[in-house]
């Protein structure tokens, strides 16, 4: 049994950095220095018979999810807004997306001049399908920029039977779903297209960068005109044929938003490797979640049967806890170096904003979000720690969170 923390003479002390990643691995270290000796780090500057290391991952990463074409861009936001622009989405419009998301998401719908609407959340923090089924056909959006908002998805099937009635096309954003699937399916291969993040904080790091797939080919050959391929398309691996372009050349503009050969050089062993981390991240995310299980007043969020997660930050509820109780939760565990985000404090922190942060957009209004929100705790589990390190993170929050609990 562990110490009660009341007369326990130690608290134990967590001494992990939450904000530290792995190192990039040798031989993504080794593969950045022969693209560096090359000079060669613009993707279409490849030497004779060269296909590139940009080209490579395109083509491996296509393999990894199933998907028919890839594109390796600058940026998950990129990827997004992308993905908007070649459906076509443009200003005026309206777009549907997740009340619960992070910023870069209304970013890409605003970058493109169109507005969100935003959907609600539920408390296993997926877009709530019911307020979706109302507002599909009333909003008057073509486009649902569906968030995959720390990795949680909804039931799918029932989605996208409410977007295809409706003639609601899904774009995915899965910046938090790469490796993840649903009924056995890849996150990213149920929309028309879906974006991916290969920015620090998720499962790859490459710094900055991003993926668009699609199975559509004239979707594909925008999407690569627009990144800014010129009429050098042809050196693509994980393209759709010429004929794609013939058209859309003329028509698409060039929104400049190419990734480099270093850094696809470094993300190319990550991802052979994914599928290896996946495994880790689950059992730190497993070990964290044993150990909330049955704190009082902690509302651990269930995984559904057809997901499978890739458990690179973890969430909880405190439902029924005051503002004054949070932060009392907040500060007890940050004493003892555990780091919590919380997305219903008033004030936006590092990455808390929330759709009511988001005031270049039309107020909505989205209570069911509010009240989950309010109550909502946020951890990351960076692959640095060890199953040990997350078990000694879940009794840590599991006592600090009894202790308020029982006192109120
Ligand atoms: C990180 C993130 C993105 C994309 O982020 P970039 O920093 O632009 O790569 C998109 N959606 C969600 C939910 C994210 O967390």
């Amino acid at each position: 049994m562990d110490a009660d923390p009341k007369t326990s003479p130690m608290k134990p002390v967590f001494k992990g950095n939450f904000t530290q990643q792995e190192p990039i691995p040798e031989a993504g270290i080794a593969a950045a220095l022969d693209v560096l000796r090359g000079g060669r780090l613009h993707r279409y500057n490849v030497a004779e018979g060269e296909a590139g290391e940009v080209a490579l991952l395109e083509e491996e990463f296509a393999a990894f999810t199933g998907a028919r074409y890839a594109l390796a861009v600058a940026s998950g936001g990129y990827a997004m807004s992308c993905a908007l622009r070649a459906l076509g989405v443009g200003p005026g419009d309206r777009v549907l997306s997740n009340g619960f998301t992070l910023a870069p998401v209304p970013g890409a719908i605003a970058s493109v001049g169109a507005e969100p609407v935003f959907v609600e959340v539920t408390e296993d923090l997926t877009i709530d399908l019911d307020h979706l089924a109302r507002l599909v056909g009333a909003c008057g959006a073509s486009v649902l920029l569906l968030s995959h908002m720390r990795g949680h998805v909804c039931d799918m099937d029932r989605l996208l039977a409410i977007c295809d009635a409706a003639g609601v096309r899904v774009v995915e954003d899965c910046a938090h779903t790469m490796g993840a699937a649903w009924n056995g399916l890849p996150s990213g291969r149920h929309g028309v297209m879906a974006a991916y993040s290969t920015q620090t904080y998720k499962h790859m790091n490459s710094g900055e960068g991003g993926f668009v797939t699609s199975d559509d080919p004239a979707l594909m050959a925008r999407a690569i005109m627009l990144s800014g391929s010129y009429m050098l398309y042809a050196r693509h691996r994980a393209a759709p044929p010429p004929d794609a372009f013939e058209q859309v050349k003329w028509v698409t503009p060039n929104v400049s938003g190419r990734m480099d050969n270093l850094r696809a050089a470094i993300l190319r062993p990550q991802l052979a490797d994914l599928p290896r981390q996946v495994d880790r991240w689950n059992a730190l995310y497993r070990t964290v979640e044993q150990g909330l299980r049955n704190t009082p007043g902690l509302k651990i969020i269930e995984r559904r049967e057809g997901e499978s997660i890739v458990g690179s930050s973890i969430q909880f509820l405190l439902p029924a806890f005051s503002e004054p109780q949070i932060t009392t939760v907040l500060e007890g565990c940050a004493a003892r170096g555990v780091e919590l985000k919380w997305f219903g404090c008033a004030e936006p922190v590092a990455f808390t904003s929330r759709y009511d942060s988001w005031r270049y957009t039309d107020a909505q209004s989205l209570p069911e979000t509010d009240r989950i929100l309010a109550g909502l705790i946020d951890m990351r589990l960076p692959l640095t720690f060890s199953v040990g390190d997350a078990g000694l993170i879940g009794r840590i929050i599991r006592e600090e969170v009894s202790a308020v609990a029982l006192d109120g």
